[in-house]
């Protein structure tokens, strides 16, 4: 089955009993047993729910993996991936990370003895440094957030397997319409399917996808134990969502590769951030994993003035000012206050998030409406 297939077939058929053409919300919470053991491979919806199996495997074969599993949000899926780890293991992470992400590892995890390093993961060298006999998992995100630095999933996973760690990719700003990390040698992909697997700015969710069964097993097992499960009405709405990710992905990136340009060859743009840009540090290496670059742009202002860049977030009118990003409409956020307030000011200036970077989910509008609302915001400062 091709993607475009996938997207709409794969782990959904018919229901049996009914004939209805869409995967039925199964809303229970538990399941008939003719005797203690006799059921249908359900038993309680912690453990199992139909409607989320439909949708988990729908993510193993986007992802081009074998075991699917959804959590509650992207930061359950998170927080369960970590709990493979024991007090004492280390972990090697981008540090052009997710705000959440950074969040839950120095604040949440640290306290249980896991200790994180961040690094800039496109310098491998930089990794091969730090690794040591307690390093047990890598982690990268890429594009990274809100920089749109591009990491090498290929030579990361090689790193990995080479010192038999663990890889994560978080694949939220990609979707495996543009990489797909288990084909270039990842353990893990991780998702918040809040994003552009849902699409609609109305779910939150999130998924782990691999390959190996020993992986698979321990996470099925977490999930299960842990419990932070999303429930059967939201599953139905990302599967929803998921039919049309080809579709959308294609009109992000075309939005995107405009809006990049046109910021471009703003005057009072400093640096744009795409990294179909060939301009853009890693574009060959984007180039080579990537099918597209992104409906992600991040640019930053001449003279580097915070008050700048909060009016101009302040007064797009398309471009909607909220945290999120990957749905349908465009969204704009100023990382520094927004997604990003939670790092440390000189930590985030080292990876360029500095105080007038604006980011911008590019929606799927028509391109002509949001670069007038750019050009207009943009005359006010
Ligand atoms: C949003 C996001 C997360 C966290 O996911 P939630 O669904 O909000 O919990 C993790 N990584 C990236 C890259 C994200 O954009």
């Amino acid at each position: 089955m091709k993607f475009a297939t996938k997207t709409i077939h794969a782990g959904q058929e018919a229901d049996q009993t009914t004939g209805a053409i869409m995967t039925p919300i199964y809303q229970t919470s538990t399941y008939i047993q003719k005797s203690p053991g006799d059921h249908k491979g359900y038993e309680y919806s912690r453990t199992g729910n139909p409607t989320r199996t439909a949708l988990e495997k729908n993510l193993a074969a986007l992802e081009n993996g074998k075991y699917g599993l959804c959590f509650g949000s992207g930061l359950a899926a998170i927080d369960s991936i970590i709990k493979l780890l024991n007090p004492g293991d280390e972990v090697i992470s981008t540090n052009d990370l997710y705000g959440g992400t950074y969040r839950i590892f120095t604040k949440i995890f640290a306290q249980y003895g896991i200790k994180f390093h961040f690094v800039g993961m496109d310098k491998l060298d930089d990794i091969k440094k730090i690794i040591n006999k307690k390093t047990k998992m890598l982690w990268a995100e890429t594009p990274t957030n809100p920089m749109l630095n591009i990491i090498d999933i290929s030579k990361i996973a090689a790193i990995a397997k080479k010192h038999n760690l663990i890889s994560v990719v978080d694949n939220t700003f990609a979707t495996p319409f543009l990489q797909k990390p288990l084909d270039l040698g990842a353990d893990i992909v991780m998702h918040s399917l809040t994003k552009y697997m849902g699409g609609h700015s109305d779910v939150v969710m999130g998924a782990a996808i691999c390959k190996e069964k020993e992986i698979a097993e321990k996470l099925y097992f977490i999930q299960n134990s842990s419990g932070a499960i999303p429930g059967p009405m939201d599953a139905f709405l990302i599967l929803r969502g998921i039919k049309t990710l080809h579709l959308r992905m294609e009109r992000h990136c075309e939005n995107a590769k405009e809006i990049a340009t046109f910021l471009n060859n703003h005057s009072k743009v400093d640096k744009v951030y795409w990294p179909g840009l060939t301009s853009h540090v890693n574009h060959n290496v984007a180039k080579e994993q990537m099918e597209d670059f992104g409906g992600m742009v991040s640019f930053n202002l001449k003279g580097n003035n915070l008050k700048d860049a909060i009016k101009i977030v302040s007064n797009t009118h398309y471009f909607t000012l909220a945290e999120s990003l990957g749905g349908v409409e465009s969204l704009c956020g100023h990382p520094a206050s927004m997604t990003h307030a939670a790092i440390p000011k000189i930590e985030r200036e080292k990876t360029g998030v500095v105080d007038s970077l604006i980011r911008l989910s590019v929606g799927i509008e028509d391109v002509s409406d949001l670069i007038s609302d750019l050009e207009k915001a943009l005359k006010i400062v």
